[in-house]
């Protein structure tokens, strides 16, 4: 068998375009923009880039973009005092504060600060546990998109969640572990696997849908893999490609691409899969937020 690639960047094109449409028609409607406010710390070369595609992604969906950057030595107290003014700010409805933050920041104390209303990266602790307790929630990007793939996918064949084995490999607070609560919430029986799994490849073999999200370069080998089974790729791993030149990186999943696609039925590559799909969810939760303070109607999505 050689599986269908999941084509996660059209996927996401597709709904940046509904997004676009949506904020298009509240715009015409009541006069008012989404706007999202992205602030850096450092000079991190990765969360450069990614704060560039975020303001460039939010400005072609027809929102407003406030980009902030701020000096790596900026004392912690200055960047909370930022985010307070953001949470007042009525132009501002989702705030994202880029991490990794400079060491003698805690991530926490920030993502504690942020109006959970405002709070598009879906991490305080008031949106966690709403997810968890079946209410309405900003959910954290990279899973939204990862369980939107897993969706469409299945819808493409007229098939749905509903009943199927999911297993994690993953628990963390940014991705395994709101994984699991949306495919919970989808009706799939769960399965959460991560480092003291016993016999993890045995455990995954039963899986009709395989999320991994571990941070290991390829882990995730053929033989893991049930036949037909749905697998997303969450993980992003630099690794050497000394054939493409010295020094020279290539971009890996946590899943052995290869090995996998000869026997699952649908897989997402990396890149090309999920990460696309993480920014798509940034703007729908932007656009999620926007509606609900105003208590506008939520665009179909
Ligand atoms: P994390 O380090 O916080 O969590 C990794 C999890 O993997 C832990 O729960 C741990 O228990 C588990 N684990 C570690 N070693 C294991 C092993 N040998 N066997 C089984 N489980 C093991 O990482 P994270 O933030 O959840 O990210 C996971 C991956 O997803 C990383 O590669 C990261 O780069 C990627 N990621 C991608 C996106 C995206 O936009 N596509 C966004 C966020 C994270």
């Amino acid at each position: 068998m050689s599986a269908a690639k999941i084509d996660g960047k059209e996927i996401a094109a597709n709904l940046r375009a509904r997004i676009g449409t949506g904020v298009a028609a509240l715009q015409k409607a009541h006069g008012k923009t989404p706007g999202l406010a992205v602030v850096l710390v450092g000079e991190d070369a990765a969360s450069q880039v990614y704060v560039k595609n975020k303001g460039i992604a939010t400005k072609e969906a027809g929102m407003a973009s406030f980009e902030f950057r701020l000096p790596e030595d900026t004392p912690e107290a200055v960047l909370l005092d930022k985010v307070r003014a953001l949470n007042a700010d009525p132009a501002v409805n989702g705030i994202l504060v880029q991490f990794p933050v400079p060491a003698h920041m805690s991530q926490q104390k920030i993502i504690d600060m942020i109006d959970p209303a405002k709070d598009v990266d879906g991490l305080n602790p008031a949106n966690a546990g709403r997810l968890v307790s079946g209410l309405s929630a900003l959910t954290p990007c990279t899973p939204l998109g990862s369980v939107i793939l897993a969706k469409e996918t299945l819808a493409q064949q007229g098939d749905d969640l509903s009943g199927k084995h999911a297993v994690i490999i993953g628990r963390s607070n940014l991705v395994g572990k709101p994984v699991a609560q949306l495919l919970l919430n989808e009706n799939c029986t769960v399965t959460m696997a991560h480092s003291r799994t016993a016999d993890l490849p045995a455990m995954c073999r039963q899986a009709d849908i395989l999320v991994a999200a571990v941070g290991i370069p390829e882990m995730v080998k053929g033989d893991w893999v049930k036949p037909g089974a749905c697998v997303i790729d969450v993980g992003i791993n630099r690794v050497p490609a000394p054939e493409r030149g010295e020094g020279k990186m290539r971009l890996v999943g946590d899943v052995d691409y290869a090995q996998a696609a000869e026997v699952a039925a649908h897989i997402t590559p990396v890149p090309g899969g999920v990460g696309p799909m993480t920014i798509a969810c940034l703007l729908r939760n932007t656009l999620t937020a926007f509606c609900r303070q105003n208590g506008f109607a939520e665009p179909m999505l």
